[in-house]
């Protein structure tokens, strides 16, 4: 591939950025979770990490993950939900997206440690004789690495503060040197520079919402089996507790009672910084770690709540893609479409849509009427292909705001070819191999490419914007750069033939050799824009993506019309 990759360094305030060494002593806050997976750990890191930033002091956000996969790029979203990409081309766990979105920090690959990336390491380390004569263990050797991956993030960033969330539930069995590692930090970096922190479920069960602790004190109890008194205990709650209650914790738990934390259940998680600042949660991790007493400032950020909590207006967006039944296989795309709504004063009704269900004819022409906006989803292989293609179909005849995203640009692509450029056999060759029309085909440098993992065109590229488009209105800049993760784009011998039925190639790679947006004129579509690109990665509460704003302010204004 010709084109050379963007610097991925993140901006200068970034947890990301690589800095000199400092002197200074970095804080470790762990974040552990019990009693049930799902949790809230990841959110719960995201909100904390938020409220120290917004007291001054730079965060650094960090996943460790037990399983043994090296990544998350080679697991099934509908199991393990989205994977999300860095700048750097990481492609990792979703919780590294509520980091991003809510700390506005942008992250890189140090950010998610697994134990196959441990494992990897050390093995390698045994291989090369670096620990020649010696039995290689999970103690000292594999703990030793998971610590060094820790304390390194912490001086390579030059952060106040880490938080690492540690994956999964107390008692996994592939959890246990993530633990112990985690113990022996408090050792190794002295007690007043870590904090624990169990997130925990306090269930309310039968029909008088009976609030049930027991659950809580065994998970605090499996975590002092493994050496760990947890400090802080964050308590997911469907109901407000009562002092009484948060009592009976604290002293089953050893916690004190300003170190109960309620996380009840809100009707936004963009609120749940506010809840926890209300009840004191970042003064008391302040006073644990001896960090000086900076004020809080939480305003901007209880504006972006209000705005979310009472919008103006409201538009229903069409979500299409092949893993809807688990809300978390698209988080980022649901979160910028939320963050759209917020810059628009709207909120935003997800219909999420199997994309199978479009398969049959006629199906997007019943199933769609009545949504303001589609978009239609990445994803891989040849499962609901005819359904993306039929919604992008009726979004493109019916002018109806359309965002496309990486598969989806390509869908969009074969559906042009099909429909307006009499290719009717027109596909992806990820689909047909033999396909007399392969308007998208795999990337020359991907040829002979067997393995799986990390392998694809990932993270960060350039992106050069055509004048007087809608990409270029939309950014109001001329280059941009977004994050990838695809094996397949469009074919360059047919270009010049859709250029010529009426697409628009509005963002190419500097060097033209890749699509990267394509869009339909104003004159034809409202709003009609797919990109090879995941926009999806970029977009902040408090900063929307301008492609997912674009949409939605389309839509809106597609209602008022009516
Ligand atoms: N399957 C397509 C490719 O590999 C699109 C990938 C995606 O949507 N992330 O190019």
């Amino acid at each position: 591939m010709s084109e050379t990759r963007a610097a991925s360094t993140a901006p200068s305030e970034s947890a990301a950025a690589e800095s000199t060494e400092s002197p200074k002593t970095v804080k470790y806050i762990f974040v552990t979770g019990g009693v049930v997976s799902s949790i809230g750990k990841g959110i719960t890191s995201a909100a904390l990490g938020r409220l120290l930033r917004n007291r001054g002091f730079q965060v650094a956000m960090q996943k460790l993950d037990p399983y043994i996969n090296v990544d998350a790029g080679t697991m099934n979203p509908y199991q393990h939900g989205e994977c999300f990409v860095t700048d750097d081309g990481a492609e990792t766990d979703l919780d590294l997206g509520h980091y991003e979105r809510f700390v506005d920090i942008n992250l890189s690959r140090a950010a998610s440690v697994t134990t196959g990336t441990v494992y990897g390491a050390v093995i390698a380390k045994e291989r090369r004789g670096d620990y020649l004569g010696g039995t290689v263990q999970v103690i000292p050797h594999i703990t030793n690495e998971i610590k060094e991956r820790i304390t390194q993030y912490g001086r390579s960033t030059g952060a106040d503060v880490v938080i690492a969330e540690v994956g999964g539930t107390v008692g996994d069995i592939e959890g246990l040197p993530f633990l112990e590692a985690i113990r022996q930090m408090r050792r190794d970096a002295g007690p007043e520079n870590v904090l624990y922190i169990h997130v925990t479920l306090i269930p309310a069960v039968g029909p008088w919402n009976e609030v049930k602790t027991k659950p809580t004190q065994h998970s605090v109890m499996k975590m002092r089996e493994v050496g760990i008194a947890p400090d802080v205990l964050v308590c997911r709650t469907k109901v407000a507790l009562t002092q009484e209650q948060k009592e009976k914790i604290g002293l089953f738990c050893d916690v004190s009672l300003d170190a109960v934390i309620e996380a009840r259940d809100t009707e936004t998680i963009y609120a749940i910084p506010v809840l926890f600042e209300d009840q004191g949660f970042s003064e008391l991790v302040v006073k644990r770690l001896h960090l000086p007493p900076t004020p809080p400032d939480l305003d901007g950020w209880r504006g972006i709540v209000q705005r979310v909590l009472k919008p103006a207006h409201e538009v229903r967006v069409a979500v299409v893609g092949k893993y809807t039944e688990n809300g978390d296989a698209y988080i980022s795309i649901a979160e910028s479409l939320k963050h759209a709504g917020i810059q628009n004063d709207s909120r935003v009704h997800i219909d999420w849509i199997d994309s199978e269900t479009l398969d049959a004819e006629g199906a997007a022409d019943e199933r769609l009427p009545g949504v303001d906006a589609v978009v239609v989803c990445p994803g891989f292989g040849g499962r609901g292909v005819p359904g993306k293609i039929a919604a992008v179909c009726y979004a493109r005849e019916n002018k109806i705001p359309f965002l496309g995203i990486c598969y989806g640009m390509q869908m969009a692509v074969v559906e042009y070819a099909r429909h307006m450029a009499n290719l009717s056999s027109a596909n992806t060759t990820e689909v047909d191999p033999d396909t007399a029309y392969p308007v998208i085909a795999l990337m020359p440098d991907q040829y002979g490419v067997a393995d799986k993992g990390a392998t694809m065109r990932l993270g960060l590229w350039p992106c050069a914007l055509a004048p007087e488009t809608l990409a270029s209105k939309l950014y109001g800049k001329t280059n941009v750069e977004e994050r990838h993760r695809h094996r397949f784009e469009v074919n360059n011998e047919y270009r010049d033939l859709l250029t010529k039925a009426g697409l628009v190639f509005s963002g190419l790679s500097p060097d033209h050799k890749l699509v990267e947006i394509v869009e339909l004129p104003q004159s034809v579509h409202p709003f009609f824009i797919a990109t090879q690109f995941h926009p999806e990665f970029l977009s902040r509460p408090n900063r929307a993506h301008p492609l997912f704003a674009g949409l939605i302010e389309s839509a809106l204004a597609g209602r008022k019309k009516e």
